[in-house]
């Protein structure tokens, strides 16, 4: 009965378990030295004002940066203890720093914003509030991009609606991973093993009442993207071979259309050569249905090899990083 009337009673007897706060906000961090102080400033600007009773914690993911990154952590959370950091042993990229972070949080609520202040700070006392009326999940989206190449948002513009139209469940298009989830949606995160992650895809995937707000993406503060244009392949590729087979089912089906329109050649073929005798040694067709079918067969075994990747890696079962350093 006393467990029912306490829940919090536990945490508070042990010391070893460290007691809940109502919000934690994860960031990742890959070679972000110059934002890290006007980040820290910001971040507690606006959170301090909130006067959370339970409090609040900031948790760094160090993500193999090469810059002095991890030196500034570490003496931001000597002198405050509501910061906490890991320290990963290389670069595993975005989307497992957020993971690490998730592994973590200890909060009600869990907030995961860029390092770089492309996502203002400013905007999570108003997602926090949007949880807090009954939502699970509420995401930011952009209205408007500042500061990014016109290849970039093309790009992300044209993956999210092609991601949009080939998944079953739906995936907000135009959001990144700038949002405020409830503990609930954290625990379900972590019965999600996949080894490609794809945080905002498991998110649409979890369900429960979803919701967002709108927001004007600034330009990066300092320092460059670390996203590079093979990462962001990967990312797209992870998307999309996690949540949709449309592509498999595309192989399938130009392998049928391309086997039937080989066959109409066929049967042209005995016609020419023995019913209207009207053939010429024609090396050009032949020279096109070659490499037409050899493209098409190329492309299907690529599109299978992406999936087996994926299968594979879940299979070898490997932890998703190494850490180096945590507090
Ligand atoms: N980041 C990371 N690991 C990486 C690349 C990026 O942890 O391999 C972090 C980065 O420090 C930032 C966030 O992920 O906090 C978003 O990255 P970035 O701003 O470079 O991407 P963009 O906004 O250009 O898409
Ligand atoms: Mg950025």
């Amino acid at each position: 009965m006393g467990v029912y009337l306490y829940p919090r009673l536990p945490f508070l007897l042990s010391p070893s378990r460290p007691r809940p706060v109502d919000l934690s906000v994860v960031i990742p961090i890959y070679n972000e030295e110059a934002n890290l102080g006007p980040l820290y400033e910001r971040l507690c600007g606006v959170l301090d004002p909130m006067a959370l009773p339970g409090g609040y914690e900031l948790i760094f993911i160090n993500d193999g940066s090469h810059d002095g990154s991890l030196a500034l952590i570490r003496q931001l959370a000597a002198r405050d203890e509501r910061v906490r950091f890991v320290d990963f042993s290389r670069n595993f990229g975005h989307q497992i720093a957020v993971t690490a972070g998730l592994d973590r949080a200890r909060g009600e609520a869990v907030a995961i914003i860029d390092a770089d202040l492309q996502d203002p700070p400013e905007l999570l006392p108003a997602l926090h509030q949007k949880l807090r009326e009954g939502y699970e999940v509420v995401y930011a989206r952009r209205r408007s991009r500042q500061g990014e190449s016109v290849a970039k948002k093309l790009t992300a513009k044209l993956f999210s609606r092609l991601l949009a139209s080939i998944t079953n469940i739906s995936i907000p298009v135009d959001t990144g991973d700038f949002r405020v989830i409830s503990r609930k949606v954290v625990a379900a995160l972590r019965q999600m093993p996949e080894q490609s992650k794809f945080i905002r895809g498991q998110i649409s995937w979890i369900g429960y009442r979803q919701t967002y707000l709108e927001y004007d993406r600034a330009e990066r503060a300092s320092g460059t993207t670390g996203y590079t244009y093979r990462k962001m392949f990967r990312l797209a590729l992870d998307g999309i071979t996690a949540f949709s087979d449309v592509p498999l089912k595309a192989a399938t089906v130009s392998g049928f259309v391309v086997s039937g329109i080989a066959f109409l050649v066929m049967l042209y073929t005995l016609y020419a050569r023995f019913i209207s005798h009207d053939y010429q040694p024609g090396w050009a067709s032949l020279m096109i249905s070659i490499l037409f079918l050899g493209g098409v067969q190329l492309i299907a075994v690529g599109i299978i090899g992406e999936y087996i990747s994926r299968l594979s890696a879940n299979a070898r079962q490997r932890p998703l990083y190494i850490v180096s350093e945590e507090k």
